[in-house]
Parts: structure tokens; C-alpha cells; sequence
């Protein structure tokens, strides 16, 4: 049955002021939820309430302690409702139950930690040339655009909710048409847990009309986003135009690379790993893998064993290992992409098509693909196509290795397989990635920064440091005794 969902806009539930839309569960394509798209006159009123609610007492004047028992009773929250949020998300995004159930933690481990650097967080006095005191100290930015992508939702809306409100800032906050479900829920734990009114505002609907008119609003002093490289782009290009500062976590397309000492099966689990949990629509999937030619074969055989052994299946079951991509459209987006690979000349060594029968019919279902025989320049081997589909690459010299890794324009991430830390520090130095995973794979914790360089973005996400990026820091100079000034003696 189709649920009707408000959203909390401006302090109140209620629903946008734009046209109604219906959700899809990717699984077997049935309503999940029907809700209104706001519309730029939401966006003003959103934006208006969080200006005056982040300058009131009851928001402006908690202490770091304060704030942090406040983040600490959202984390509580998210917790006390994991189960349900789990499987919400996975009506919104078609993510096996596991996968969410794990989003759900990392969220509230996210507001835990950001709890915690608010309140250890120390301001500086700085070495003073003379007799003054010298202060510097972070205030908050003001009001935050907060806009992110369908895959992986609560765990990238918190990352952005959880050092803002940290920082001291009112988030408003646009998730994906599709996913709308995890942010209007995290806008209902934090008002529970006692976000004042207005602090926290979500609004869904289109990015074309929603996101472009929250990146132009003259009083959202930072952007905080997540989704495509030319998305990303065009709200830099505006930002630039107030001088706002962003922080763009967008695409990649990443390299793995198995080494001729690796150790193979530990290797295939990671790449299969790395590439076709979430169905591949990971922002960091080990899309491209690089094989040592003299292990090329023996890699090949154990990984496609390893494939032909992964569950496809409802994402509701525990023992899923991929779901359905989250929509037709994307579906047939990633057909393409595998079309556009064999025509480039690339064989199909396995899946390449969607499973049929049952609820595959109706799902968006499609088989995780691996491709041999392209040429690291070839369009598959250097777009992201955020599907389950890996290109298998022989290597032999690492020079041209790590240039073929580097020949690309996104820099997110990347692998490395092997059993000498010297082959490990010496590649993992020389790849143009913002995160190496040596040994393993996909593996986050949120006291470490993430981010990307070249078009997978600029800025970070994560980290005590975080808490900065929602922060300007002021200097203080306090003259520390009665002596005239200069001119004063004139
Ligand atoms: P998208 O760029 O189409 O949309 C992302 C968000 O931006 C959505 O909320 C969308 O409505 C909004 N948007 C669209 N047009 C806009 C505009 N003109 N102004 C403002 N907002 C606008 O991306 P998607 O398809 O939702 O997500 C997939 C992309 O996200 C992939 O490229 C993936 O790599 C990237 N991603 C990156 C990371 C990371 O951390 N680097 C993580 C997850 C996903």
C-alpha cells in the first residue's frame, strides 16, 4: 500500500507546496510512497526559518557539552529505530536488507563522533608578537545546503547533518527524488532528540528546481554535496558567484590492482567485493581491475567461480548479495554501457544481460558483468557507469601500470593486492586517489577523511577535522596593557 509522507519543512510537518510524485521499491516496481516535491518558495521559507532558528538562544547559545548530548540522543534515536530505518531504506533504494542495516549504524556512529569532536574541539591562542593575546576561534557558517544522492542516503546524509549541527549550523537538507524516506526521518529523530524548530529542514523533490534554487539562495553560506561529477560542477560554478565554499564528494572509477604476489583468493573476494556489493552503484567501486599478467589467468578463473556464486536476489532476504539497480531507467543505462563495451570490442565473460522469471520481470534487476579485452582508454573503461560491471585489465610493467590507473579523469579511490608493503607504500604513493585500500577494500571509518581529487571532488567529509568545513574562524587580538598606540604620543 502506497504511504502518504510529509515532510518537515520550516518547522512543521506538512506536505511541499510542489506536485505529488509516487516512489518506487526497485524490487518488483510497487508505490512505496507518495509525497510532494517542494518548490522554490519552499526552498526560501526553509532557508528563511533556519536563518532566524540558528540565531536564536535556544540554539546559538548551547554549550559544546549541550550540543553534544543533543547529537548524542539523535544517535540514540537512529538507533532505537535501526530496524525499521534499515528497511525503509530498502524500500527507498532497493539496497539488500544488510547493506542498510549497516548505513543505519554508520549513521548513528556518525552523529557519535561528531558529538564527541564538538565537544573536545579546542579553539587556539596563537603565539602573540607582542603584548596581546591572540585567539582563533571557529564560528559557525550559518545556514548549509545539504544535497545527496540516491544509493547509499541516511549514511550520506548524516555525514553532512552530523558536523553541521556540530558546527553550530541550520541544515537544510534536499535528498534524491527517489530516496526521499531517510532524511525526513533523521528530521524526525532530531526533532524528538530536541533540534529546535527550524534547524533542520527537509526538501524533496526535483534537483533541477529544489538544489539549484537552495545553491542560489543568498543566505545558504555552504554547500555540502553528493552525486555526479557534472551536477557538481554546475553548483561550483554558483557557488562561486557569493564565493561560497562546497564540498563535493562526486564520481569515480576507481582502480584495483592485483599484484603478481597477491594473494589470489583473498584478492578475488575483495574485487568482487569491491565492485558488486550495492550493485555496483557505489560511488568508490573498483570498477577497473589491473592484473598482473602472470597471475592473469589463474585471477580470472577464481573470479569468475566467485561470480557465478553471487546470490541475486530480493533485497528483503539475508542471504542477498546483490539487489536490483534502483530504477529501470538506471538499468537500461548500465545495458548500455556493457553494449557500448562489446562493441568497443570487449568479450563478455559473464552476466552482460538482466535475469529472468519471477520477480526479476518486474524488478530492475541485472546480472553482475565482467569484461575482458578493452583497452584502458576505451569509453567503459574511463566512464563511470555506477552498475555491476567490471573491466579486467592485464598488466605487466608498473610504470605504465600506474599510468594507465592515473589516465583517467576521476581520482576517488583505489585497491592494491599484495603481499610486500614496498610494492603497497611505493603504488599507493603514485596513484592520483583521495583513498588506497592495500589488502582490503570498501572498508570506512568515520574518524578517517574521504574525498576525492580531479573531477571525483574537492573538500572532505569525515574526520574530527570535519567540523571545520562548517565553521570560519575569526582572530582575536586583546591588547594586554595600557601603553599608547603609535600616534597616540602625537
Ligand atoms: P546526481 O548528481 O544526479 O544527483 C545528486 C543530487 O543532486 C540529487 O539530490 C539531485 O536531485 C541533485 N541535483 C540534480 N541536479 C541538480 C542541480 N542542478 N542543482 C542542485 N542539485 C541538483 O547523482 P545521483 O544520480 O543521484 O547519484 C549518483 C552519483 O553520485 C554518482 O556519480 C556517484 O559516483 C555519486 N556519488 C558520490 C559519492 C562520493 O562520496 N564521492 C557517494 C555516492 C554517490
Amino acid at each position: 500500500m502506497t504511504e502518504k509522507v510529509q515532510t518537515f519543512l520550516a518547522g512543521r510537518w506538512r506536505d511541499a507546496s510542489g506536485p505529488a510524485y509516487t516512489t518506487h521499491y526497485p524490487h518488483d516496481g510497487s508505490a512505496v510512497a507518495q509525497l510532494h516535491g517542494a518548490t522554490a518558495s519552499d526552498v526560501d521559507e526553509a532557508v528563511q526559518a533556519a536563518e532566524k532558528a540558528r540565531l536564536q538562544p535556544a540554539w546559538v547559545k548551547l554549550l559544546p557539552h549541550e550540543r553534544a548530548a543533543l547529537l548524542h540522543r539523535i544517535a540514540q534515536g537512529i538507533r532505537a529505530n535501526s530496524e525499521g530505518l534499515a528497511q525503509l531504506q530498502r524500500l527507498d533504494n532497493g539496497k539488500p536488507i544488510k547493506e542498510c542495516r549497516a548505513l543505519v549504524a554508520s549513521a548513528a556512529g556518525t552523529f557519535q563522533f561528531f558529538a564527541a569532536a564538538t565537544e573536545t574541539w579546542e579553539d587556539a591562542i596563537t603565539p602573540a608578537r607582542g603584548d596581546f593575546l591572540t585567539l582563533s576561534l571557529h564560528e559557525p557558517l550559518g545556514v548549509v545546503g545539504a544535497i545527496t544522492p540516491w544509493n547509499s542516503p541516511i549514511a550520506s546524509e548524516a555525514q553532512k547533518i552530523a558536523p553541521a549541527l556540530a558546527a553550530g549550523c541550520a541544515v537544510v537538507i534536499k535528498p534524491a527524488e527517489i530516496t526521499p524516506r531517510m532524511a525526513i526521518e533523521l528530521a524526525r529523530i532530531a526533532q524528538q532528540a530536541g533540534v529546535p524548530d527550524g534547524i533542520l529542514s527537509v526538501l524533496p523533490g526535483k534537483g533541477s528546481v529544489v538544489g539549484d534554487a537552495l545553491v542560489r539562495h543568498p543566505l545558504v553560506k555552504r554547500i555540502a554535496f553528493t552525486g555526479g561529477t557534472q551536477v557538481g560542477m554546475g553548483i561550483q560554478k554558483l557557488a562561486a558567484e557569493k564565493l561560497m565554499p562546497t564540498s563535493l564528494e562526486l564520481g569515480g572509477k576507481s582502480p584495483t590492482i592485483v599484484c603478481a604476489d597477491a594473494d589470489l583468493d583473498h584478492a578475488v573476494a575483495g574485487v568482487v567485493y569491491g565492485i558488486f556489493s550495492s550493485s555496483g552503484e557505489s560511488c568508490i567501486a573498483g570498477s577497473r581491475a589491473f592484473v598482473h599478467a602472470s597471475v592473469y589467468e589463474a585471477f580470472k578463473a577464481r573470479l569468475l567461480a566467485a561470480v557465478k556464486g553471487l546470490r541475486v536476489a530480493d533485497p528483503a532476504l539475508e542471504s542477498t548479495h546483490m539487489g536490483p539497480l534502483v530504477s529501470q531507467a538506471h538499468r537500461e543505462s548500465v545495458a548500455r554501457y556493457v553494449q557500448l563495451g562489446s562493441d568497443e570490442g570487449g568479450q563478455v565473460l559473464c552476466g552482460g544481460s538482466r535475469p529472468t522469471g519471477g520477480y526479476y520481470d518486474q524488478g530492475s534487476y541485472y546480472l553482475p558483468t565482467v569484461i575482458e579485452g578493452l583497452d584502458n582508454t576505451a569509453r567503459m573503461c574511463r566512464e563511470e557507469i555506477f552498475g555491476p560491471v567490471l573491466a579486467l585489465l592485464p598488466w605487466n610493467d608498473e610504470a605504465d601500470l600506474i599510468a594507465q590507473c592515473n589516465d583517467n579523469d576521476y581520482g576517488l579511490a583505489s585497491g592494491i593486492w599484495t603481499r610486500d608493503y614496498k610494492n603497497a607504500w611505493r603504488i599507493g604513493r603514485a596513484l592520483q586517489t583521495g583513498t588506497v585500500w592495500i589488502n582490503t577494500y570498501k572498508l570506512f571509518s568515520v574518524s578517517t577523511p574521504f574525498g576525492g581529487v580531479k573531477l571525483s571532488g574537492s573538500g572532505r567529509e569525515k574526520g574530527r577535522q570535519g567540523i571545520l568545513e562548517y565553521t570560519s574562524q575569526k582572530s582575536f587580538y586583546w591588547g594586554m596593557n595600557e601603553a599608547p598606540l603609535p600616534w597616540a604620543a602625537q
